[in-house]
């Protein structure tokens, strides 16, 4: 089965007396443990597809199937719970809360969705590992890098072992070594725990790390080709 399935998906914002079309008639399946990059100029509607695939927006017409189920056709509650579930979503700054450590950063999403606080830590323990944090458990965002707080940020995200995991542009405020190890770790990320990933990317040199890159333009999704295929073209 497809993790993530955007079927005819197109998207309207209201645009003065009329309507602008951010998403024109898009289709998109990503495989579990299938890693896509997403490319294409400032504008062409990648951000607006990640919001869409992430639920966070409803389309004007189409499907978004999540793990088989189509969101489109869930209540609001429902869906929130799909969300928190199913998705994971790494924006380019980490949204990171002041006050808590690396650890809390991550139980307090899992203690949210109802789980004990002592599974939370464990778990919470062992995706700051895994993210090579492990020494940094107790440190508070001020006291990280900005390639330290996006691990945090990928921990976080992976704390509800999601299906789909949704990055926009998670090297921009990164330089070059540190975005190398950023889509690296997505990449480990991907093949350990089978999840389909889908990562806005400005940067073409990473795209040889996933497995398909597929372009959008004026909101419109040319089908993914193999990232080997794109590296050998360059
Ligand atoms: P990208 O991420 O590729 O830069 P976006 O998805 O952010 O592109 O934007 C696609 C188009 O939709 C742009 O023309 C942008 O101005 C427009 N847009 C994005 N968000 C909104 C919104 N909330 N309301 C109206 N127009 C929007
Ligand atoms: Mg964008």
């Amino acid at each position: 089965m497809t993790a993530l399935n955007l079927i005819n998906v197109t998207l309207q914002y209201p645009d003065g007396e009329g309507l602008m079309t951010a998403l024109d008639t898009v289709n998109l399946a990503v495989h579990p443990g299938q890693f896509i990059s997403l490319v294409g100029p400032s504008g062409s509607g990648k951000s607006s597809l990640l919001a869409v695939a992430a639920t966070l927006i409803k389309p004007t017409s189409g499907l978004v199937m999540i793990d088989g189920v189509d969101a489109t056709a869930l209540r609001e509650k429902e869906l929130a719970a799909l969300r928190r579930d199913k998705v994971g979503i790494i924006f380019q700054q980490p949204n990171l809360l002041a006050s808590l450590t690396a650890a809390e950063q991550l139980i307090i999403t899992d203690h949210l969705r109802g789980k004990s606080l002592r599974a939370a830590a464990v778990r919470a323990n062992e995706l700051l590992e895994m993210v090579g944090l492990a020494d940094c458990a107790k440190k508070r965002p001020h006291q990280l890098s900005g390639g330290q707080r996006q691990r945090v940020n990928i921990a976080r995200a992976l704390m509800a072992q999601p299906k789909v995991l949704l990055v926009d542009e998670p090297t921009a405020a990164l330089d070059h070594e540190r975005s190398a190890s950023i889509v690296g770790l997505l990449r480990e990320v991907c093949d350990q725990f089978n999840v389909a990933t889908v990562m806005v990317t400005h940067d073409t040199e990473f795209v040889p790390l996933t497995d398909a890159v597929a372009t959008m333009l004026d909101g419109a999704l040319t089908a993914p080709v193999p990232a080997m295929e794109t590296a050998s073209a360059r």
